[in-house]
């Protein structure tokens, strides 16, 4: 439910009001935007009455939340939300890139690869330690080990960096680690969700394979009621019919989310595509579609990579792609 206040609602009054409703056993979510002062009651309201809240001097105006989704409603949040990973910030008015490989291999190819992608102006270094194969002879990641490289990685370069996590066990392994992801595969592992709720560092929360937006709104809310509101959204393709791509690009899910929430969405075109030659075009795409950023996969030798080297740009790709994004973001006046 969601209560609009008026814009000279006093602060002592604003405090009672908020008292009278966690009284009630609700959770009050306060958001100060640039228009209104929005309360957002989470919870059982069903006992709640409307009408009564409407005849107190402050409410302006009290409407039922209908979607499932609550506190990843925009209606709850009607500015966008700004997510803080390491030093930069994602979210409307920026324009984020994110790029490595798909696993990290070794010291050498991180530290090497993490110098390239910030030469050409990514802002975050991706690598994944844990890895998910759907074949369990396939590469399956450093784990540990690769955690510790991804640090030396953040340290040689500056770099803020961002890996996957698959088993909630682990959570204690990515402290030194700006954002964690849940892939594709996790998306609705419910315990792990749970659990990154209870901790204050971001999430990249990526899309599963055949899931829909409402189905991973709500994945965003699991995290989001257990307190952690700092989440970012990647659209990384889905199952479909077509066989010519790996995946297939919901670039409508951009402007879905921009209006259903206030959550920041990247894209991520390499597992979208798996094919190396499509993520030009739809990393283009994807800034004029109005996402905030984008996933790459990039690796010093595609054609030696352990994982995902057919969709992998090489350092010389990925230079010329920024050089046509920044043109693009700087064009939709967003900072990159
Ligand atoms: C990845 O980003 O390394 C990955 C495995 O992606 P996804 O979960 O989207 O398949
Ligand atoms: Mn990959």
């Amino acid at each position: 439910m969601i209560i609009v206040l008026k814009n000279k609602a006093s602060k002592d009054s604003i405090d009672r009001f908020v008292n009278d409703m966690t009284l009630k056993g609700l959770n009050v979510h306060l958001s100060e935007g640039s228009e209104h002062t929005i309360i957002g009651l989470i919870g059982d309201t069903t006992a709640i009455n409307a009408d009564d809240l409407q005849s107190i001097e402050i409410v302006e105006s009290v409407k039922r939340i209908s979607e499932p989704f609550k506190q990843a409603n925009r209606k709850m949040h009607p500015d966008d939300s700004l997510i803080k990973a390491g030093n930069i910030t994602v979210g409307e008015g920026f324009f984020n890139v994110i790029a490595g490989p798909c696993s990290v291999e070794s010291e050498e190819q991180i530290i090497e690869i993490a110098g390239d992608v910030k030469k050409s102006g990514a802002s975050m270094l991706r690598g994944g330690a844990f890895k998910p194969r759907t074949s369990p002879y396939a590469f399956q990641g450093l784990h540990d080990e690769g955690i510790k490289l991804l640090i030396k990685a953040k340290k040689a370069t500056g770099l803020p960096i961002v890996t996957e996590i698959m088993n909630l066990n682990h959570i204690d392994l990515f402290t030194d680690v700006d954002l964690i992801q849940v892939g594709a595969r996790n998306m609705q592992n419910f315990d792990l969700l749970k659990e990154l709720g209870k901790c204050d560092k971001p999430v990249l929360l990526k899309r599963g394979l055949a899931n829909t937006i409402e189905e991973w709104l709500m994945s965003a809310e699991y995290i989001m009621a257990g307190g952690n509101h700092n989440i970012i959204l990647c659209e990384r393709g889905i199952r479909t019919f077509e066989t010519m791509t790996r995946n297939t690009l919901d670039i409508s899910a951009v402007p879905v989310l921009k209006s259903k929430t206030h959550l920041p969405v990247i894209i991520d075109p390499s597992h979208a595509t798996g094919n190396s030659a499509m993520v030009a075009p739809l990393s283009k795409a994807s800034v004029a579609a109005g996402a905030d950023g984008l996933m790459i996969e990039v690796h010093n030798n595609p054609s030696k990579a352990l994982c995902d080297g057919a969709q992998s740009l090489n350092p010389a790709q990925f230079e010329s792609l920024m050089g046509e994004i920044k043109k693009r973001a700087e064009f939709e006046n967003k900072i990159i």
